[in-house]
C-alpha cells in the first residue's frame, strides 16, 4: 500500500486494539507474566489515549480473568482498565450468551476463565456433576485455558458433541510468543482432539475470528474500517485486521518478523510494520498531522 494511502487511512482511525504479548509487553507466561514492558509500549497507548482515540488490549490467553491482566499491565506502567483488557472468554461469554440465552454452556478453562461467563449470567453445565454421571443437555462446548483436562472432561464433552453440541475454542494457535521459547497453546491442543473424536469442526472465537473483531468493534464504537489492531502475530491480528477491514499493523517484537510480512499470503498482509512501538507513534503523529 502507497505511504499516502496509509497515512491517509491511519488519519481515519479513531479505535486502536494493542495485543499485549509480544507487543506491549514479552513475557514467560501468557498475559504478561514475568514479564518486561517493550519498547514504547507505555508511549504509544498514552499518544493513542491522547490523540483523541478509544483503545483496548487483547490477549488470546484465558488462564487469567481481565481485571487481573489489567492489574498486572498496571502494575508495569501500563495504564489499562479493567473494561479494557479482552481475552476469548470475553468474546466467547458475549457471544454465547447472544446466541444461546438460555440453554446451558459447557466451559473448560480456569476459575479466571469462568470470571466473564459469570458476569454475563451465563448458564453454564456444573462439570463435577456431569462428571459424576448426572444428565445435562448442552448446545455448546467451549475450551479455553484448561490444563486439568483429563479423560473425565473427554468423555463429558465428547457426548456433548456427539449429540449436536457446537464445538468453540478460545485460540487454536500452537504457540505464542515469550522471552526465551515459544509457549505451547492448550486450548487448540483440546479443541483439535475433541475434533478428531466427535467430527464436530471446532470454531475459534479469540483472535483472529470475526467474532473478535465485531466485540471489539463494538466496544471501541467505530466501524472495522476505523480500528487500527496491531500484534506481533501475523495469522492472528493482521490476519483478523484485514479479514474485518481494519487497519492491520504489525511489531516485529515477538512472533512474526519482517520478512514474515513481505512473504506471507497477501490477503493476510499487515498495512504496516514496525521494529517497536515508538515508530507506530511516529505514523500516527505523521497522519495526524497531515489531517489539519
Ligand atoms: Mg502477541
Amino acid at each position: 500500500m502507497a505511504v499516502a494511502t496509509l497515512t491517509e487511512r491511519l488519519a481515519q482511525v479513531k479505535g486502536v486494539m494493542f495485543d499485549i504479548d509480544g507487543c506491549l509487553v514479552i513475557s514467560d507466561g501468557p498475559a504478561g507474566q514475568d514479564g518486561r514492558v517493550l519498547e514504547g509500549a507505555i508511549e504509544s497507548l498514552r499518544y493513542v489515549r491522547e490523540s483523541g482515540r478509544s483503545v483496548c488490549v487483547f490477549t488470546n490467553g484465558t488462564a487469567q480473568a481481565p481485571a487481573d491482566i489489567a492489574a498486572h499491565l498496571r502494575s508495569m506502567g501500563i495504564e489499562v482498565s479493567d473494561d479494557e483488557v479482552f481475552t476469548p472468554s470475553v468474546v466467547a461469554a458475549t457471544v454465547l450468551k447472544r446466541k444461546f440465552p438460555n440453554d446451558q454452556i459447557m466451559v473448560f478453562g480456569t476459575p479466571g476463565m469462568l470470571v466473564d461467563f459469570h458476569k454475563r449470567d451465563v448458564n453454564l453445565v456444573d462439570l463435577d456433576k456431569a462428571m459424576a454421571g448426572e444428565k445435562f443437555d448442552t448446545k455448546a462446548v467451549m475450551v479455553g485455558w484448561d490444563t486439568n483436562f483429563g479423560r473425565a472432561k473427554l468423555q463429558i464433552a465428547a457426548e456433548a458433541l456427539l449429540a449436536g453440541a457446537e464445538l468453540y475454542c478460545a485460540s487454536d494457535a500452537p504457540f505464542f510468543a515469550s522471552n526465551n521459547r515459544l509457549n505451547v497453546g492448550v486450548s487448540g491442543f483440546i479443541a483439535s482432539g475433541l475434533e478428531y473424536v466427535s467430527g464436530q469442526q471446532r470454531e475459534v472465537l479469540g483472535k483472529p475470528s470475526h467474532y473478535s473483531m465485531e466485540v471489539i468493534s463494538e466496544y471501541l464504537g467505530q466501524p472495522a474500517s476505523n480500528i487500527l489492531v496491531i500484534g506481533d502475530d501475523i495469522s492472528l491480528e493482521s490476519k483478523m485486521a484485514r479479514e474485518g477491514g481494519a487497519v492491520a499493523g504489525l511489531v516485529t517484537t515477538g512472533t512474526s518478523s519482517a520478512e514474515d510480512a513481505a512473504s506471507c499470503a497477501p490477503e493476510i498482509k499487515p498495512e504496516l510494520v514496525v521494529s517497536n512501538m515508538f515508530e507506530l507513534i511516529d505514523l500516527l503523529k505523521q497522519a495526524d498531522a497531515a489531517k489539519v
